[in-house]
């Protein structure tokens, strides 16, 4: 499918680095997506098969396997940087092979960034954001036209094993980053080959409704009660901007019992107002804000999540920044255009 992309030498390189890899750890970003963590179990499974006997295949999250992918094949064997702490050092003494996926530079693993920059072994990176660190890898498969770095694992493994080690277990994984990262086939999948890939992993017996309900219909019931006090309490909508930003604090993060992975999603529902082109959901950490940004017409948020110090794509970015809340709330507003302007209120007749 992008034969012309993913050059033939390189290939042929990679291919050859895999199969004598002896510990190949699979690596992705912190606070890991359904692409993050399909991409390196679906690549697990083909490896354990494309490697040599006695290999060792680890695939590494810095922060773990969120529990709303723990229900993926394989993820039982997803070390967490951060609670095995130990264990990833002695797995990173051994690595020769180091593959990172989904994330185009190693400060995206937070805590590991800095040992995963000095291990000096093979370092192969398979990814499809912008601006990938390419002084930090030897071999880059870096596709930013691409659906999902799922996807691009579909082609990439077609090309380097044919269908050899494709598998159910491999599929299912793959297809749920490919589901991810297009919101279900809305965004992100102008191109032919996003339902080429699916169609392709569809084969294996896997089952999409299936999929769909493990990673969509999922809500625990505080998780939908924060729903309503998102969209109700905490929402600003500033309609002549075309923009709407969610906030929320420590505070009301505890109020409900909810985390990070809770909000996965949220930042989409500002898009589904007609007037709204521009989202952005900011959730306060200690010390940090975290700040997601969506678009659904023209307006590229990777290039304003580049000024508040993250990336990401042209319709879903996303940066941290070292601020407390109101503060990261000011900047992101005033990067969205929006200064000296009250939000619009409800207006609810009595
Ligand atoms: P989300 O809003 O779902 O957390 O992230 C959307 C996208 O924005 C991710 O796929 C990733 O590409 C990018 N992104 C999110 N957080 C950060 C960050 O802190 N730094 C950078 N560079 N990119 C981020
Ligand atoms: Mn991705």
């Amino acid at each position: 499918m992008y034969e012309k992309v993913l050059d033939s030498q390189k290939v042929t390189l990679c291919r050859q680095w895999m199969a004598e890899g002896q510990n190949i750890l699979l690596v992705s970003h912190t606070n890991a997506d359904g692409d993050a963590c399909g991409s390196i179990l679906g690549m697990a499974f083909m490896l354990d098969q494309a490697t040599g006997e006695g290999s060792c295949v680890t695939p590494v999250l810095p922060n773990g396997c969120p529990k709303q992918f723990g229900w993926l094949p394989g993820a039982d064997r997803i070390v967490s940087g951060q609670k095995e702490r130990q264990r990833w050092r002695e797995l990173l003494a051994e690595a020769d092979l180091i593959v990172c996926m989904d994330m185009n530079a190693c400060s995206r693993t937070d805590m590991l960034a800095e040992e995963l920059r000095e291990k000096r072994c093979r370092k192969v990176l398979i990814d499809h954001h912008h601006n990938p660190a390419t002084e930090e890898f030897d071999l880059i498969f870096s596709m930013p036209e691409i659906s999902s770095t799922c996807e691009l694992v579909v082609w990439l493994s077609e090309l380097l094993w044919g269908d050899r080690y494709m598998g159910r277990e491999a599929a299912i994984c793959l297809y749920t980053g490919l589901n991810t990262d297009t919101g279900g086939f809305a965004f992100s999948c102008e191109q032919p080959s996003c339902f080429e890939a699916a169609a392709k992993l569809v084969r294996y017996d896997i089952h999409p409704s299936e999929i769909h309900n493990c990673i969509v219909n999922t809500f625990t019931t505080n998780r939908m009660f924060f729903y309503g006090f998102a969209l109700s309490q905490r929402m600003r909508i500033y309609p002549e901007q075309r923009v709407a930003v969610m906030a929320f604090s420590l505070d009301d993060q505890k109020r409900f019992g909810v985390s990070g992975e809770d909000m996965e999603g949220l930042v989409n529902y500002t898009l589904l107002m007609k007037e709204i082109e521009v989202g952005a959901l900011l959730r306060e950490e200690v010390g940090r804000t975290k700040v997601s940004l969506r678009s659904k017409y023209g307006v590229d948020v990777n290039k304003i999540a580049q000024r508040l110090g993250g990336g990401g794509h042209t319709k879903a970015s996303g940066a941290t920044c070292q601020m407390p809340l109101g503060d990261t709330l000011k900047a992101v507003e005033k990067e969205l255009g929006i200064t000296n302007v009250e939000p619009v209120g409800l207006e609810i007749e009595q």
